[in-house]
């Protein structure tokens, strides 16, 4: 059995994302989506927790994922699972840089890890979770880039 994992903040799930998760548990027998729950990255707008039910919100009709959070190094939450498979997602050139320095890191830092890449779909090239806060913030219209339920969390998050 293969056991991918997709790692990321997630804070919170885009469309691109929720694209990239159906995409890639069609490649495996499981998909792990892993929420870094990270303390020394700068303050995310969903606590961790909230970020690991609105995504096993948004996959409950989708029967070969989990949904799990991890805190420290990728590479050691993967032995742990019994993984050797990293999911990333490709936007543009700009992505690029970032993600080939941390594939090969875990590269050195985990025997026998690997990390594969899928391109973005078109339509979701310039989402992203920075993006969508934005748009959330000056109360503008989140229709195509996140699902109802995360526009409404947003929304809420915004009107505080
Ligand atoms: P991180 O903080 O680890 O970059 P993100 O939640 O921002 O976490 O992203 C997780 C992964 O999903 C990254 O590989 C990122 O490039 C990818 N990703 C984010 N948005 C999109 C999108 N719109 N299309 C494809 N991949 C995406």
């Amino acid at each position: 059995m293969t056991t991918a994992v997709y790692p990321g903040s997630f804070d919170p799930c885009t469309n691109g994302h929720l694209d990239i998760i159906k995409r890639a548990s069609k490649m495996f027998d499981k998909l792990i989506v892993a929420v870094l729950d990270n303390p020394e990255k700068k303050t995310p707008l969903f606590s961790v927790e909230e970020r690991v039910e609105i995504l096993k919100n948004i996959t409950k009709d989708m029967d070969n994922i989990e949904i799990m959070s991890f805190s420290g190094l990728l590479v050691d939450f993967m032995k742990k699972q019994n993984s050797k498979v990293i999911v990333r997602g490709l936007r543009a050139v700009t992505d690029f840089e970032y993600e080939f320095q941390l594939a090969l890191t875990n590269q050195k830092i985990g025997a026998g890890i690997e990390t594969i890449f899928l391109s973005t779909t078109a339509e979701f090239m310039f989402l992203s979770s920075s993006t969508v806060k934005e748009v959330a913030k000056y109360g503008g219209d989140l229709s195509g880039m996140v699902t109802e339920e995360v526009a409404e969390k947003l929304k809420n998050r915004f009107s505080k």
